[in-house]
């Protein structure tokens, strides 16, 4: 099973560190960062891996 990838837009406040370090899976809607239509289940590649890690407000959620 692939580790499913979302975005608490409760949390995220646009600083873009995740559309700068995987920009096939998230993109900005309104000034906040989204997961593209289609890659929910990109939470294997390391790079939205790393995003999560690196996100300064944990809004990046990784979820089996
Ligand atoms: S890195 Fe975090 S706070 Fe910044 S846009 Fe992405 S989800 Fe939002």
């Amino acid at each position: 099973m692939s580790t499913k990838v979302s975005i608490d837009p409760n949390l995220c406040y646009g600083s873009g560190e995740c559309v700068h370090r995987a920009p096939s899976v998230f993109e900005f809607v309104d000034e906040y960062g989204v997961v593209r239509p289609g890659r929910a289940d990109s939470g294997d590649d390391p790079r939205v891996q790393e995003a999560a890690e690196k996100c300064p407000s944990q809004a990046i959620l990784l979820t089996e």
